[in-house]
């Protein structure tokens, strides 16, 4: 059995003393539990120790475990691949959105606020690595996607996230955690008159070095839940 009260009262030592020793505030960064392939209790148990949100990948298993009430006392947020054709199951049901990596998405998320009435939270997800198997923004293109996304009146861009590549070496995601930041900063900065607020990056092996980056969420799954039978 994995203690999850136990695991998340773990991770936010390290993340407190990660944020102290780059001159953070800790309470300025959002644990998300990445909740795939683990079961409403789990959730639950997950909220009850406290956790921020949750953050689910799948728009079929996120249907079914709320039917469940796997989230109830927690925001609900989605991180993981969005086809255009489940935006509907997704727009007004979570928080948040961290996994926007195309226009042509943008525009149906926006068209399906529209449709409820809503403005709906999102992030730009930026495929920092340049790898073929992920989807988002190259680095080089995510400004002026940024920059026409401001004219969508039902969609507000809060932020980026991004999945570097598997770290091969200890250490090895932190330059593509400082590239991102700095696209961050100047996104805000310039386009967004500094209004941006989540910059999502770090996971279970690797969230100490994107809050040491400037991360103000870290997505955890394995550390909180214990190993996943099977990756998505
Ligand atoms: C699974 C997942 C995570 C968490 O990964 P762990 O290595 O298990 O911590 C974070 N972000 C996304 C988008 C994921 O799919």
């Amino acid at each position: 059995m994995t203690n999850i009260a136990e695991n998340i009262q773990t991770i936010r030592g390290r993340m407190a003393a990660a944020a102290r020793q780059a001159g953070r505030e800790p309470a300025e960064i959002m644990l998300v539990g990445a909740s795939k392939m683990n079961d409403a209790a789990a959730c639950q148990a997950a909220i009850a120790a406290g956790i921020d949100a949750l953050g689910e990948n799948r728009v079929q298993e996120m249907t079914a475990k709320l039917a469940e009430h796997a989230y109830d006392g927690a925001p609900l947020h989605f991180i993981g691949h969005l086809q255009r054709n489940k935006v509907r199951q997704v727009v007004g049901t979570v928080s948040l959105i961290h996994s926007v990596g195309s226009l042509e998405l943008l525009a149906e998320i926006d068209r399906q606020a529209e449709k409820r009435g809503i403005v709906q939270d999102i992030l730009l997800e930026v495929n920092i690595g340049g790898e073929e198997s992920k989807s988002g923004f190259d680095p080089e293109e995510v400004y002026a996607a940024a920059a026409e996304a401001r004219n969508y009146a039902h969609v507000r861009v809060l932020g980026l996230m991004t999945i570097p590549p598997v770290e091969q070496t200890p250490h090895g995601n932190l330059p593509y955690f400082v590239k991102i930041h700095r696209l961050y900063v100047d996104i805000s900065r310039n386009l967004y008159d500094n209004t941006f607020k989540y910059l999502s990056m770090g996971m279970s092996d690797d969230f100490e070095d994107a809050i040491a980056a400037g991360a103000t969420i870290v997505r955890v799954g394995s550390a909180i839940f214990g190993r996943r039978s099977y990756q998505l």
